[in-house]
């Protein structure tokens, strides 16, 4: 029987595969490598873990009822006996040391283990016991993974292929499935513009979110197709339907490699306004597709995925490495690279800042404001980027920039770098440009001020509209409130991009808005000339932008900021598009 199941698709491309399904109370467990060094805080991390299982299990047993039957107390004592026995404890250790293998690891090699001996026993109730070895090592497993860390290095190939189907999926999980090969992923929950769809939307894997309970109804290993651009699942279908998304897939490829013939050729509208279009770079696989697509430099490098999966941020000679590498690969383009991000949803594995959870991430210590609590760390990176401005155009961005005084403090800082860097004889470009994002209604709405005291503005959509309509962008509740066109936001980028022109420096757009082909020609009929997107949207951003003619289009274009009724907006954006072919 055929099933259908209609989602959000967040990243175009069609998969055909067999369904792996994650479930939480089923920790995934993955092998990866612990770097020599960390291998004493690996087995920190088990012993850790077990004495935390101890004290569940204790207090488990604390509040068993009087009335309750001996077996129920018994049973918790068993596990809590294994819990001491070596062959659960010493000999993990032993593997994490020998092996360099992480915590879950060992205990997945060795609840195997113990499973085979009890399955050569002929004794009925020995042979149960296998069940406890699978409680008590479940219950380490999920203790590790609500630590939430993972290896740098993935070893496991079992997801090659296959479509995960997933509650949901942090940022950082999605970056370790770059590696596995994964033809496609569907979630119960997330946003269109969450960290993690623009990650699956740079690893060019097709994504589908907010399928409610999609997990119920689907079998693990069962085949499915997927339409990442409709948001459309199919279980179970028949040879024809297989045959026909065969047939669509082919014709995408096809359409991406058409689009090969814009690589060469200038950005520019048909009544020759020159246009920059740039790449964001998210992951350091991104810049092969980068040069590929022609883009003339990197308008966006998100710096956290040098923080993600690992249990310490990154030292500076570490950082200067990534940063080195990217400039000199990009051959004397600009690159912008934005301080880290991280917070909201970009955990600090880093940092390990585990401390209260907090109502409204979205709203708490992230980006800029984290960087300024932790200068150590933002001083580090701050030296890494300029040491790296010794080899190439490079370029340094703040985000969620709302105040002033922050953007004080961040150029404050910056200062100080390039005085101990001088101090050192270190080498940097002294004329480093310095820029803020413009991702806060405030700073919109206050652009002149920052427009006064930097060397480029860059709008980030994704947070400002966020923040403008008050949706959280990776709560699927409100996904449906999620509108580019809302005439708020619209004035709010206007005024951004008047500031801009008023103070006679660039603005640029990276949020996902900037490479969304349907609204290219309103954004340049605004003034946009700087547009950063993913690299995979590139050259279909540049087949618009080569099709328009700026002076052709309808007199009432920028009325659009008016329009309080979506549907209004809609018939004038189809007008301002037309007859732009859709895809
Ligand atoms: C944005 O907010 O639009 C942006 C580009 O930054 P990020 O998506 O990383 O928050
Ligand atoms: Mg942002």
């Amino acid at each position: 029987m055929t099933l259908e199941l209609q989602g959000i698709g967040v990243s175009r491309g069609i998969a055909i595969g067999k369904a792996h399904i994650l479930f939480h109370n089923q920790p995934d467990v993955r092998e990866y490598l612990v770097p020599v060094f960390s291998v004493e805080q690996e087995v920190d991390r088990l012993l850790n873990a077990i004495e935390q299982a101890r004290e569940q299990l204790k207090a488990i047993r604390n509040h068993i009822p009087a009335n309750a039957p001996t077996d129920v107390s018994s049973f918790i004592d068993t596990h809590l006996l294994m819990l001491n026995d070596s062959s659960l404890t010493t000999v993990p250790i032993e593997m994490i040391r020998t092996r360099h293998c992480n915590a879950e690891w060992a205990m997945q090699l060795q609840r195997d283990a113990l499973i085979n001996v009890f399955n050569e026993m002929d004794d009925p109730y020995l042979k149960t016991r296998q069940d406890d070895i699978d409680h008590v090592v479940n219950r380490i497993h999920r203790i590790l993974a609500d630590e939430d860390v993972m290896g740098d290095e993935i070893l496991d190939d079992r997801l090659t292929g296959h479509i995960i189907i997933a509650e949901d999926l942090t940022p950082a999980d999605t970056v370790l499935m770059q590696h596995q090969g994964i033809a496609a992923f569907v979630t119960e929950h997330g946003g269109a513009t969450s960290h993690t769809t623009i990650l699956a939307r740079s690893l060019g894997i097709p994504a589908i979110i907010g399928i409610e309970s999609v997990r119920r109804y689907i079998q693990d290993n069962e085949l499915l197709i997927i339409d990442g651009e409709t948001g459309t699942l199919i279980a179970g279908a028949d040879e024809a339907t297989i045959a026909e998304y065969q047939q669509r897939l082919i014709s995408f490829e096809q359409h991406i490699a058409s689009l090969s013939r814009y690589k060469s050729q200038p950005t520019k509208t048909k009544d020759d306004k020159a246009i920059k279009l740039l790449a964001n770079a998210e992951l350091p696989d991104d810049i092969s597709t980068i040069s590929n697509a022609g883009a003339e430099g990197i308008g966006l490098y998100r710096t956290e995925f040098l923080y993600m999966n690992r249990t310490s941020p990154p030292e500076e000679e570490e950082q200067l490495a990534a940063y080195r590498d990217v400039v000199e690969s990009m051959n004397n383009s600009p690159v912008t690279i934005r301080t880290f991000d991280l917070g909201a949803d970009k955990t600090v594995d880093g940092g390990r800042s585990t401390g209260p959870t907090v109502t409204n991430p979205a709203l708490g210590l992230r980006a800029i404001r984290l960087c300024l609590k932790q200068p150590n760390m933002f001083r580090t990176q701050l030296r890494a980027i300029l040491r790296a401005s010794a080899y190439g155009k490079i370029k340094i961005m703040f985000p969620m920039i709302s105040s002033q005084q922050e953007l004080l403090q961040a150029k404050f800082l910056l200062t100080r770098c390039k005085q101990e860097l001088k101090n050192e004889g270190l080498a940097y470009d002294p004329h480093i440009e310095v820029g803020v994002m413009i991702e806060i209604p405030a700073s919109a709405v206050c652009a002149e001020i920052f427009a006064k005291q930097v060397d480029f503005l860059s709008i980030g959509t994704n947070d400002l509209i966020q923040y403008t309509l008050a949706i959280d962008r990776i709560d699927d509740h409100v996904n449906y409130l999620y509108d580019p066109l809302h005439p708020a936001v619209l004035r709010l980028i206007h005024a951004t991009l008047e500031a801009g022109k008023k103070h006679n420096i660039p603005v640029s757009m990276c949020g996902e808005m900037a490479g969304d082909p349907r609204y290219t020609r309103l954004l340049l009929a605004m003034g946009l000339e700087h547009f950063s997107m993913h690299p995979n949207a590139l050259l279909e951003i540049k087949q618009v932008i080569n099709e328009t003619d700026l002076t052709q289009l309808p007199r009432n274009t920028l009325q659009i900021m008016n329009m309080a009724d979506p549907f209004d907006a809609d018939i004038l954006l189809e007008k301002i598009n037309s007859p732009i072919h859709k895809h």
